[in-house]
């Protein structure tokens, strides 16, 4: 039995449905990253685990405790989940180590529980400053072991990088990723990041209107998105008109093999690191980007925008001919009136 189990959660805020019968599972010691795009239910969803906000409908049980179902309610208090913020702030006028044993009874004050933790995060000669004495980096580790001092059985974090600049912003989650590793925290990140939630999740779910439309291991739903808009969201995705039929799409790079066994008019997604730009052909050049470790170009093709990667320098600019060509495992297509959430193929190993 899963660690953590919320079955058919619904909310309404207002009349309004926010979610919509999501179910999740999260095993012990595993790191599940939540996805979605601003507005599609996360943070309630988040609150409703931890017990800050009442579901109108569904169960959650952890570790064979249910903390939440038609007759019962568990205060957050009782519930052992630890939910970090976005700010992850500490009490500028506690020491390092009297934040870290905020919360904390006096016996596991006694048992040195706040220096244990800070010395996870290899923090422990830094107990008697203020938080204004440390940098970014070091708040959030000391934000970290407070968090982990209670003992909590899952924690939650509620895009917890978001307010860093870019170069701590990636070592941090690195960080903490390894951290909850180490010590087998089950743990929920939160992003509407999606190299974020690669990073941080063994597993990703992804989130969209309330509902969860995928779940799975990052590369499986990069390689095998369950709808065009999945595809889409998850990294840049050409999704072409084509035609599907025994085995092979036909679309404006040419007929490819596909996975799958869709039939008729469909739509077929190409990721732009699997199309290879050559001089001269039937492809026109509409745009360069060029990013350092490499660039986009944008073109058109047989009425179709295309948008490619290359590992390289720019070597075209707007105007230029070329010819795609597609080099990348066989193509995922959906019947072209797909509904928003679709069973896509599944891998087949
Ligand atoms: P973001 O990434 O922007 O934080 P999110 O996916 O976490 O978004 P939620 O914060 O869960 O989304 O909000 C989902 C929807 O519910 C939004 O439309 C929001 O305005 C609405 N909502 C959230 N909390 C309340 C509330 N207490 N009262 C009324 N509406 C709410």
């Amino acid at each position: 039995m899963p660690y953590l189990q919320a079955q058919d959660i619904s909310k309404r805020f207002n009349g309004a449905p926010v979610l919509d019968g999501v179910t999740l599972t999260v095993e012990q010691g595993e790191s599940l990253a939540l996805l979605g795009p601003s507005g599609c239910g996360k943070t309630t969803l988040l609150r409703i685990l931890a017990g800050l906000e009442i579901p109108d409908r569904g169960t959650i049980v952890v570790e064979d405790a249910v903390l939440t179902d038609p007759e019962r309610f568990v205060p957050p208090e009782d519930r052992r989940i630890g939910m970090v913020f976005q700010d992850w702030a500490l009490f500028p006028h506690m020491t390092v180590s009297k934040n870290v044993c905020f919360g904390l009874d006096r016996s596991e004050i006694d048992q040195g529980r706040a220096i244990e933790k800070l010395e996870l995060v290899g923090l422990a000669h830094l107990a008697d400053r203020y938080p204004g004495e440390l940098s970014g980096g070091q708040a959030q580790r000391v934000a970290l072991a407070r968090a982990l001092a209670p003992r909590p059985r899952v924690l939650l974090f509620d895009e917890p990088f978001s307010n860093l600049d870019t170069g701590l912003r990636a070592q941090v989650r690195a960080d903490v990723a390894a951290l909850m590793h180490e010590v087998g925290m089950t743990s929920i990140f939160v992003t509407h990041d999606q190299e974020e939630a690669f990073v941080l999740g063994d597993r990703v779910a992804v989130m969209n209107e309330g509902r969860i439309v995928q779940v799975g291991r990052p590369s499986e739903v990069y390689q095998y998105p369950a709808s065009p808009w999945v595809a889409a969201f998850m990294g840049a995705a050409n999704i072409l008109d084509g035609s599907a039929a025994d085995g092979r799409a036909s679309t404006p790079v040419g007929e490819l093999r596909m996975a799958g066994a869709v039939q008729g008019p469909c739509r077929v997604v190409i990721r732009p690191e699997h199309l290879t730009v050559e001089p001269g052909g039937q492809a026109v050049i509409s745009s360069v980007e060029y990013y350092g470790h490499d660039t986009s170009y944008e073109l058109e093709l047989n009425g179709a925008k295309l948008v490619t990667r290359a590992m390289a320098a720019p070597i075209f600019a707007p105007g230029d001919r070329v010819s795609v060509s597609y080099s990348g495992p066989d193509v995922i297509a959906f019947p072209a009136g797909a509904a928003h959430i679709s069973e896509g193929p599944t891998p087949s190993s």
